[in-house]
């Protein structure tokens, strides 16, 4: 026992101390390249490992001399952990356009080039460049969206739009309800009281912005009359929310949204509608039908539309509230706007994207270019994929057809036809391979269906096909 706890004490003596380990020269040059702080972390978090090990016995007198020998490859190894960026970039191989879990939509090119701009140095944000004065920082995307949104004419002339712009569209509707209702009542469909992942439960929302909703008709059936008869001297707004991810199908009834705006025309109370991912772009040429974008909204009457930047719309993370100027307007004096308004790279990623909507260059929009991919067109990379991989026997590739999903809470309904590559190994089961295609650099995120591994490239930018070659071919000669 005591000749062992001599042996230990020996082994421990032969690791250098923290401070002998930073004076060694090849640690002085990641010193002088990372900073002396992390240096040392990570020279104390080895050392630590070795201790530990020897304590359990783990390394012996040969192991030590090694372990030592190679101790400043081991810190560098460590500190490049330490180092490495938490949020990185991964391959979206799922097939799901606006992948929330995924960072949802993708910007543009000429909304990061905008953003680089904005951030490097100073910006007109809230200056008026032609009075000298203090500016509005809605005022340079409101503009974009009066054009993109502008209502039909009537006797009064164009009806015009404001749009206001908060963190994402559960501010939005926050801010919304808190402005037109809070200590009065708002009614709403129980077919439309929906939770949309991540806990976003309108009941909720509701709740916090101390409106007192009054929920009307049933789970799948609430009819006009509903409406009408739960409209009391209490009632300060209409609520319509759109189901996103959720379907009610069979023995249905929901009012129009012209019924709707009908009667809130009449009884002279606004109509909010949460329309949830919010297309600023014709869905039918991507060939996804019955899902009405904002401008359907604006025309139709709804006095204020929320939505999000970036679903459907293909922009940053944004809540967008569009609607009457001068409902917009009680908005922004809402106190807790300021707690809620967006920052300059938001404005700046937000007014190039709507740019190219005003340009109609849909395809410079990551997520509109992915939607308006052809299965063809998708095939042929998922067949230049797949000879790369049937070469081997390990890794089998076969082509199928299967669904994209357009995702974020656009209607479930919202599916493009697409082209599949399907995986299996015999070494290795489905799941296992899944795991090693997350394990990738950059990772590679898959789905399984029936024991095979589907890569859908509709969601991987061509020039990333590469990697997911090379990738494959990593696991293929394992
Ligand atoms: C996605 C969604 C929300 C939440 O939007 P965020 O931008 O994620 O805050 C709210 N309502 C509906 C109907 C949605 O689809």
């Amino acid at each position: 026992m005591a000749a062992q706890a001599e042996k230990k004490s020996e082994l421990y003596r032969r690791l250098p101390s923290v401070d002998e380990l930073m004076h060694a020269p090849a640690i002085a040059a990641l010193v002088a390249r990372e900073g002396r702080a992390p240096v040392t972390d990570a020279a104390r978090a080895v050392l630590e490992v070795l201790r530990a090990a020897i304590h359990r016995k783990e390394l012996d007198a040969p192991g030590v001399e090694k372990a030592v020998h190679e101790v400043v490859l081991s810190v560098e190894r460590e500190l490049h952990r330490q180092l490495l960026l938490s949020l990185r970039p991964v391959i979206n191989a799922t097939g799901v356009i606006l992948h929330t879990n995924l960072g949802r939509a993708p910007l543009a090119a000429e909304a990061l080039a905008n953003i680089q701009q904005a951030a490097s140095g100073y910006s007109n944000l809230e200056f008026d460049l032609e009075s000298g004065e203090r500016g509005k920082r809605d005022s340079h995307v409101d503009r974009l969206f009066r054009r993109l949104l502008a209502g039909q004419a009537d006797e009064a002339g164009p009806a015009t739009v404001s749009t206001l712009v908060v963190n994402n569209n559960a501010a939005a509707v926050w801010l919304a309800l808190n402005t037109l209702a809070a200590g009065g009542e708002v009614i709403v469909s129980r077919g439309e009281l929906v939770e949309i992942g991540g806990s976003f439960r309108i009941p909720d929302v509701m709740a916090q912005s101390n409106g007192i909703l009054r929920e009307v008709g049933t789970t799948n059936r609430t009819r006009i009359s509903d409406y009408a008869n739960a409209i009391s001297d209490k009632t300060r707004a209409l609520l319509r929310v759109h189901r996103s991810n959720f379907q009610i199908t069979g023995f249905t009834e929901q009012p129009q949204l012209k019924e709707l705006v009908a009667l809130a025309r009449e009884r002279k109370l606004p109509l909010v509608e949460d329309l949830g991912s919010g297309a600023l772009f014709d869905l039918s040429l991507a060939g996804i039908r019955g899902e009405d974008g904002v401008l359907d909204s604006v025309r139709a009457g709804v006095d204020v539309v929320t939505y999000s930047g970036d679903k459907l719309l293909g922009g940053p993370q944004a809540g967008l509230l569009s609607g009457r100027p001068e409902l917009i307007a009680r908005m922004r004096s809402n106190s807790l706007f300021r707690a809620l308004r967006v920052d300059k790279l938001t404005y700046a990623a937000l007014e190039a994207t709507l740019l190219a909507y005003v340009k109609g260059d849909y395809n410079a929009i990551p997520a509109l270019r992915m939607m308006q991919l052809t299965k063809e067109e998708v095939r042929e990379r998922a067949d230049r994929l797949a000879s790369e991989v049937s070469r081997n026997a390990a890794l089998s590739a076969e082509i199928v057809e299967g669904e994209s999903v357009v995702g974020g809470g656009a209607a479930p309904s919202a599916v493009l036809p697409t082209t599949l590559l399907a995986l299996s190994s015999k070494k290795l089961r489905a799941d296992e391979l899944l795991a090693r295609l997350r394990s990738a650099e950059p990772p590679i995120i898959a789905r399984v269906e029936a024991d095979r591994v589907l890569l859908d490239l509709r969601t991987v930018f061509p020039d990333q096909d590469a990697a997911v070659a090379s990738a494959l071919r990593a696991i293929a000669s394992e």
